[in-house]
């Protein structure tokens, strides 16, 4: 596209959809710009929907990014409560029977929580603002809780669960929670921080059916029951209302580097539901964490607007359990070798101190810490610039402690 466009339609006014709104601002583009979120609630932060928001240390306000007012700022015609249902070229259509057209359209509308085959209705998940309210509120009945998922959201729960009181058991279909992302060692130090942290983790454990809302059944043929069951098994893209675009959906929407829509002219897609052609993996990838979506905000608005794109970054994904942060920096799934570079969780030491290095070829591409911040930072240049293991070592504390 040469031209600059006119009037710009963000569809998901979530922190993809919003982030794209206020770059666009202070880059200086003066057209319209047309916000529609299917939610009633004005744009509002995920993350703490499983951590303050759910510990009770935030009322959920305070995870408004903008209310009306600060919308009205942005100088953004906002149309909240109304689900996108079809997109013809650069045109939205609704689901009251109205359209929205721009020159040129952001699809944000993110992901929804998996469920499993036969959920009944009484089973919850976490994604929304109003989930949190009500799993919160839910925390003042219960005397049992049975997660099903032991990824960061389901130990997020599991934590605030626990400190209210509440026993909760854990199950996860693999050896170690966070396999895919962190490795089976990885993964260890994360199941420990369950146990350690009073939560029943049975891991190697699959359900095969729901006998009720509150009893699941095992593949061991026994039963097991809670007062409230809760499905934390990732998420799926948001897809379905763009059916009949034409687009590639496979996984998520399939784009280019910038977010430009594959095969389309005027689309960009970024966020949850948008998987980017990465350089660094040869392929598309969709990455669902904070960070990314803002950084893919960036890169989006100025692709629109013609202007200077910002560096490259390297992804950053946190989560809060068990009184510390976990922390990655990098592209930990491409790594063949792991190092522990601080700390001594992984012989048997305290887990929280510990940071471990993601090795590729011998090149640094990912970290990740336990509760370790400070000594965690210093490795994002080093992953930012491919340094050689051992560059990486000699930063490190723990050198000579390499496991496999
Ligand atoms: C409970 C929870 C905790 C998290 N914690 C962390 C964390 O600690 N660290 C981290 O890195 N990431 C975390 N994340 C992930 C992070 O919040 C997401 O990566 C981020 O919100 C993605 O932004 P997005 O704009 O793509 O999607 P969202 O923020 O989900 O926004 C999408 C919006 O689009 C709307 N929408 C959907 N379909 C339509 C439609 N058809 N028409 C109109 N609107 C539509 C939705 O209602 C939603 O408001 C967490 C997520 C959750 C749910």
């Amino acid at each position: 596209m040469s031209q600059i466009p006119e009037h710009v339609v963000v569809v998901g006014a979530g922190l993809g959809g919003l982030r794209t709104v206020e770059q666009l601002r202070s880059r200086g583009h003066t057209g319209r710009i047309t916000l529609i979120g299917a939610e009633v609630h004005p744009p509002y932060d995920r993350p703490p929907l499983s951590k303050q928001i759910l510990n009770g240390t935030w009322e959920p306000a305070k995870a408004t990014f903008r209310d009306l007012e600060g919308l009205a700022e942005l100088d953004v015609t906002t149309v909240f409560g109304k689900r996108a249902v079809g997109l013809d070229g650069t045109t939205v259509q609704l689901e009251d029977g109205t359209a929205v057209s721009g020159d040129v359209v952001v699809l944000a509308t993110g992901v929804t929580a998996r469920t499993l085959p036969g959920q009944p209705a009484g089973v919850v998940t976490l994604r929304t603002l109003d989930d949190a309210i009500a799993l919160r509120g839910a925390f003042d009945s219960l005397s049992s809780l049975l997660i099903v998922g032991a990824g960061f959201i389901g130990a997020e729960v599991a934590c605030a669960a626990h400190a209210r009181g509440v026993q909760v058991t854990v199950l996860e279909a693999l050896p170690v929670p966070v396999e895919r992302a962190l490795g089976r060692e990885v993964g260890a130090l994360a199941a420990r921080l369950f146990t350690e942290g009073g939560i029943d983790l049975r891991c190697d454990t699959r359900i095969t059916r729901f006998v009720d809302e509150r009893t699941v059944e095992l593949s061991d043929g026994s039963t097991l029951g809670a007062d409230l069951v809760l499905v934390g098994i990732g998420s799926l893209p948001d897809v379905d209302w763009l059916a009949s675009s034409g687009f590639d959906t496979t996984n998520g929407v399939a784009c280019d580097a910038s977010g430009r829509v594959v095969g389309t002219s005027g689309v960009w897609a970024l966020g949850d539901i948008a998987s980017w052609w990465d350089e660094s993996r040869g392929r598309h990838h969709r990455n669902e964490h904070w960070t990314t979506t803002v950084d893919q905000s960036s890169i989006v608005a100025s692709d629109i607007l013609g202007t200077e794109p910002p560096a490259a970054t390297v992804p950053y994904v946190w989560s809060d359990q068990f009184g510390m942060k976990v922390q990655t920096f990098g592209r930990t799934d491409l790594a063949d070798e792991v190092a522990q570079l601080h700390g001594t969780g992984m012989d048997g030491g305290p887990v929280k101190g510990t940071v471990v290095g993601y090795f590729a070829g011998g090149v640094l591409v990912g970290v990740v810490g336990f509760g370790a911040p400070a000594k965690l930072v210093r490795y994002r240049a080093m992953i930012a610039e491919g340094a050689a293991r051992d560059a990486v070592l000699a930063q490190s504390d723990a050198g000579s402690a390499v496991g496999g």
